[in-house]
């Protein structure tokens, strides 16, 4: 609106203009006023108004085409018609040609005031209805352009994305995704997701999200298609929620990791190679070291013998890590367990504590066993089974101080025989924790500093765990001690 507003008077009586005029100026509005049709459309084409007060009885130009001429000056203008008592029904005629109002000659100040605002804000509503439908064009033209960005983004992205509905039916799928999948996006409409991808864990994991089993809010799971050339895929899953929180469908992002899978493999094939190709030549040299240690190739010093004894165990750390790498490949290509038979694990630990107990004296530590009885039978590989309570105990021994305690318990927790290894040793710190198993982490401490290892001991038992189904816990205090309990599936 015109800040102040304009109103022109059109009258031949100057009484009227200018009683008009001074009543109105008095509200803050700019008054023109012109004495005939003429001079008022001469004014109107100069000056912008909003409001015009058009009497309809003046002498020339009548006060009807006066109005006609202003709806075609501009049809926006408001035109209120000043009538006698006795022409009202011009007054009509003049409304039905479009004047806003009407107001009869006389008038109080306060009727003129009246007629006058109520023009005024039927103006100040237009207009704000007018810059609302300006905004809501706006607004409109921007989701339609943030939609084909959008739509250009996921065209043009190399991960594969599916965007499912409510009942899982697909409702968007970009390109990638229909490439790795081999499907036609002319026949997509309406299908539902589990007869494209057909991974049932996923597809499990995803219908949990709209039957409310699935608390995540996002998945993600590794997954295989393709016949003739396998392609490995991570899919990252995540429902699509309504601001209210309902469900409204899911969004799944597949990553093509067939060359990491690839790599991961030469890697392992690697380590393998490597190290059975390095076993053969240490093994030889073990024996001949010992083969001169135990005299047969004639008498040796003490000093001599002293230096051969600290080269065959460092032979023999190195052996033991060839070892160790080794079953970490094993453990990887998943054929670690060789052979599985029913093992009554009170008799494989007691068989560990008697070999291990001198170890444990040679370093001033106690060293005890409390089977529980009878223990159930599990189903495992005797060879993994004792070296993951092998590698347990053994930990536990060098990473106690003398005068400790090794106590192994056995005992049942559910369907689970349940194996601690508890020791009042040098304890992890809390951070550490989580890292221990993984692979070559060593805690580094001034205690531990002078403890040989590799790092690939637990993440060695973990794995052989994990592969017999079975889970490994510790807990631990710095300075107290130190208890892994593992958990292995009774034999059913
Ligand atoms: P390492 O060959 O170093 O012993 P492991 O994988 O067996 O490798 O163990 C990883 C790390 O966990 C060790 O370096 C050690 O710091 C810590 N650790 C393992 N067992 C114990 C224990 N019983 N008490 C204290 N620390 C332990």
């Amino acid at each position: 609106m015109l800040n102040p507003p304009a109103i022109l008077v059109i009258d031949d009586e100057q009484i009227i203009r200018d009683g008009c005029q001074r009543i109105l100026s008095k509200d803050g509005i700019r008054v023109e006023t012109a004495s005939d049709g003429n001079t008022g459309l001469g004014a109107l084409n100069e000056d912008n108004f909003q409001v015009v007060l058009l009497d309809l009885k003046m002498p020339g130009v009548s006060g009807m085409e006066v109005l006609n001429r202003i709806r075609e000056i501009n049809p926006e203008i408001i035109v209120i018609v000043i009538t006698g008592y006795a022409t009202v029904e011009s007054a009509v005629e003049a409304m039905k040609e479009g004047a806003y109002d009407f107001i009869s000659k006389p008038f109080t100040p306060d009727q003129l005031r009246s007629v006058v605002k109520r023009a005024l804000e039927k103006i100040a509503l237009e207009e704000e209805a007018k810059r609302l439908r300006r905004e809501r064009e706006r607004n409109l033209q921007d989701i339609a352009n943030e939609k084909s960005r959008i739509k250009t983004i996921i065209h043009c992205m190399a991960d594969g994305v599916i965007v499912t509905d409510r009942e899982n039916k697909i409702v968007l799928i970009n390109p990638a995704a229909t490439r790795i999948f081999s499907i036609d996006d002319a026949d997509l409409n309406g299908k539902i997701l589990s007869s494209c991808v057909k991974d049932e864990k996923l597809n499990q994991l995803i219908e949990g999200f709209f039957i409310g089993e699935c608390s995540y809010s996002a998945i993600s799971q590794e997954i295989m298609v393709g016949r003739d050339k396998k392609i490995f895929l991570r899919a990252h899953a995540a429902p699509v929620k309504s601001e209210e929180g309902e469900i409204l469908g899911s969004v799944i992002v597949f990553e093509d990791i067939t060359y990491l899978k690839e790599l991961d493999r030469m890697k392992s094939d690697f380590v393998s190679m490597v190290s059975h190709e390095l076993r053969t030549p240490l093994t030889a040299v073990d024996q001949q070291l010992s083969v001169i240690l135990e005299g047969i190739t004639g008498e040796i010093s003490e000093k001599q013998k002293e230096i051969l004894c600290r080269a065959k165990a460092r032979n023999k750390e190195l052996m033991n890590m060839i070892k160790n790498l080794l079953d970490l490949s094993q453990i990887e290509s998943g054929k670690i367990i060789q052979y599985k038979e029913p093992i009554d694990l009170n008799g494989l630990l007691s068989k560990i504590v008697s070999l291990m107990r001198s170890q444990a004296l040679e370093r001033g530590i106690i060293l005890e066993f409390e089977p529980y009885d009878p223990l159930p039978l599990i189903d495992a590989d005797v060879n993994n089974m004792e070296g993951v309570f092998t590698n347990l105990v053994n930990n536990a021994i060098r990473y106690t101080l003398q005068g400790g305690r090794v106590t192994i318990k056995s005992g049942v927790k559910g369907e689970y025989v349940k194996v601690e290894v508890i020791d009042t040793g040098i304890g992890i710190a809390q951070e550490d924790l989580p890292k221990i198993f993984d692979k070559f982490y060593r805690v580094k401490t001034a205690q531990t500093r002078n403890i040989m290892g590799s790092g690939l001991g637990l993440s060695i038992v973990k794995g052989i765990i994990e592969a017999h189904l079975g889970l490994i816990e510790v807990e631990s205090e710095l300075g107290k001690g130190t208890t892994f309990t593992v958990f292995l599936p009774i034999k059913s």
